[in-house]
């Protein structure tokens, strides 16, 4: 192993034990994947250093990649499962997708949904060169419609803020699945589980306040006037 990747592995070692600690980290399962996922290969190459402080990182086009402890809390409640088909919205860097691909494969995959085309190459690239292309499709498009042709999901998750939970993200879930989503304004949100019964009754659980920059569609936030 070069030496700067041991030091980046020794750093995001002490990061998940930290998130452990702080109870983030509730299962081996999504400690072992964020112990496997590389962070510091999904933000620009001058943020490298930062990759593994608890803090969201800008990726370009006014975005973030995600804090650590938001990853950790979004995934305990999704509980992704092997063989899951998994709809992401906002890829992002493919950091986020990367790490429930490590909980859904081998034969599991994830579709991921960017709107802004630069950063959907952004995260293609990333994926690439850590392996996780085999797990995880990127496309470009508006992800409030979910994306029809692959649905129905076992887990959706959106990793942008929404004004309410949309209507298509709610059909395209299978009977017993489960969607992680920050409902609420265009800066700060509480993060909703929202559940799908056997037979179809929608179940909603609160689980704390946060802020991610707005989800931007048909079924979201209307584009911001330049
Ligand atoms: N999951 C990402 C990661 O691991 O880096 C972080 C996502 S970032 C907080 C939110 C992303 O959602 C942004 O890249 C933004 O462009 C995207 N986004 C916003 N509205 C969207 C929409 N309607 N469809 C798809 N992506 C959207």
């Amino acid at each position: 192993m070069a030496e700067d990747d041991k030091v980046f592995r020794r750093a995001r070692e002490r990061l998940v034990e930290r998130l452990k600690s702080l109870g983030y980290i509730r299962s081996n399962r999504v400690a072992e994947a964020m112990l496997k996922v590389p962070r510091h290969e999904f933000v620009p190459e001058d943020l490298r250093d930062r990759a593994y402080v608890d803090s969201p990182l800008p990726i370009g086009r006014g975005q973030t990649i995600s804090a650590p402890h938001m990853v950790a809390i979004m995934t305990e409640l999704l509980d992704p499962r092997p063989g899951h088909k998994v709809l992401e919205v906002g890829a992002g860097s493919g950091y986020h997708a990367a790490v429930v691909a490590e909980l859904v494969k081998p034969d599991g995959r994830v579709i991921t949904v960017e709107r802004i085309p630069e950063l959907a190459d952004f995260a293609r690239n990333n994926l690439k060169k850590t392996g996780y292309d085999r797990f995880v499709k990127v496309l470009v498009g508006d992800g409030t419609k979910g994306y029809p042709p692959e649905a129905p999901y076992d887990r959706i998750l959106v990793t942008a803020g929404a004004p309410d939970v949309p209507e298509s993200l709610l059909e395209q879930l299978k009977p017993g699945g489960k969607m992680v989503i920050p409902v609420g304004d265009r800066h700060m949100q509480e993060l909703w589980l929202v559940e799908k019964t056997e037979d179809g009754e929608i179940r909603r659980r609160r689980h704390g306040g946060c802020a991610f920059v707005p989800l931007i569609g048909e079924e979201g936030f209307q584009e911001p006037e330049s």
